[in-house]
């Protein structure tokens, strides 16, 4: 989008914001720092002056814009609904032209362009979590054609942590007998990181290349374990073949009847992903996963659904202030711990990174999963 029209959007949105303050106590920034710039308000002022020529785009501006987490927590409780969220990624557009950024972006958009991944890993080696399922011979589950694409994202691919998602998933879809491939090292980053990163611009080649792939594979659905390459095929790609989330897709498996599911005796709470819940509307799937398998109870944490709390991983704050991050992963911790709940479940890799790996840092004892891994467990 070009900068006049893109400054004349959010000129628009800011000036709907009359100060009133109801969106502060959702915005886990402001939490954490306590001062007005790092408000949902104090960014909304921010752009305002910018475009109204009282202020300049600068470091400190820079600090107030790249802090957000993209969460759309305020959005959730403003009455005009102003779009903070969609203000700040424009505002970084604007400082990215004005090359005001935080230079550790450039490297993310060089590893996403050049290898195909945010890691700088060789993207061949995606489909490394395929090792965890025993006794399967290399490459199982990758096919020339096939109903249903599962594709992966970057971080399930390459993080340990989360490398059990894929090969949940996998064995799920496997057991349910679903006609489904991975794309292995012809899966790309679908690029929403480069919108975090104000670079929405550089996401032309790597949309086109997804969707060549899907259009060769012959796939009449694309499911995500991942809520953000979800929300950004949803939004971001040409419509083709049907997006579904794995949640969406495996209530269907369920009410198929494709998957026989033996008690688990536990206690969880739900964790709701920005990118799955607020920022896509999918918030009652999972719950009828979990509710679909015997003997799991689900607690509800204080904020749940549309006012969920950000686990911290979102917007590229973790790569731009990890400590910051940390601090919103403790709000997130100290809400999970107050349900009582023995697991908390997610359908994020990221978000069960970011809680898993901040719980585990402060050896606080929390059992994180996601929501494909207590089905798998659970299966016959
Ligand atoms: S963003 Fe919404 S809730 Fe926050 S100060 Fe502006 S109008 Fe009020
Ligand atoms: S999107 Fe989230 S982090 Fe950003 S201003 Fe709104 S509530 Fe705060």
């Amino acid at each position: 989008m070009n900068l006049v029209k893109l400054r004349k959007f959010t000129y628009e949105e800011v000036t709907r914001c009359n100060r009133c303050g109801f969106c502060l106590p959702s915005c886990p920034i402001y939490l954490v720092k306590g001062i007005e710039s790092a408000t949902p308000r104090g960014r909304n002022a921010i752009t305002r002056a910018v475009i109204e020529g009282r202020l300049q785009w600068s470091g400190e501006v820079e600090k107030s814009i790249f802090s957000c987490l993209g969460c759309g927590a305020c959005t959730a409780n403003c009455f005009p609904a102003i779009k903070t969220r969609d203000i700040v990624f424009r505002d970084r557009e604007c400082l990215v032209s004005e090359g005001i950024y935080p230079k550790i972006a450039d490297r993310l958009a060089q590893y996403i362009l050049e290898e195909g991944n945010i890691s700088n890993e060789n993207n061949e080696e995606r489909a490394e979590w395929q090792e965890l399922i025993k006794g399967i011979p290399e490459h199982y589950f990758e096919k020339e054609k096939a109903d249903v694409i599962y594709f992966v994202g970057c971080v399930a691919s390459f993080f340990p942590l989360a490398q059990k998602i894929p090969a949940s998933m996998a064995m799920v879809m496997e057991k349910a007998g679903v006609d489904f491939t991975v794309l292995g090292g012809q899966e790309w980053c679908c690029g929403y990181p480069l919108i975090g990163a104000g670079m929405p611009d550089k996401m032309d080649a790597l949309i086109k290349h997804n969707v060549e792939v899907v259009e060769r594979i012959g796939a009449t659905k694309v499911v995500f374990t991942c809520p953000s390459c979800y929300h950004t095929w949803k939004h971001f790609y040409p419509s083709g073949a049907e997006y579904l989330s794995a949640s969406e897709f495996l209530v269907e498996l369920l009410r198929e009847g494709n998957l026989e599911l033996k008690p688990l005796d536990v206690k969880v709470t739900y964790h709701d992903p920005c990118d799955l819940g607020r920022n896509t509307g999918v918030y009652e799937p999972p719950r009828k996963v979990l509710s679909s398998i015997p003997g799991v109870e689900l607690v509800e944490m204080e904020k749940n659904r549309q006012l969920t709390t950000c686990c911290g991983g979102g917007g590229n704050l973790e790569m731009v202030e990890p400590e910051l991050s940390g601090k919103v992963a403790d709000l997130k911790i100290a809400e999970i711990q107050a349900t009582g709940a023995d697991v908390v479940v997610s359908s994020c890799q990221q978000c069960l990174r970011t809680i898993a790996g901040r719980a585990r840092r402060r050896k606080i004892p929390l059992i994180v999963k996601d929501i494909t891994e207590l089905l798998a467990e659970a299966m016959v």
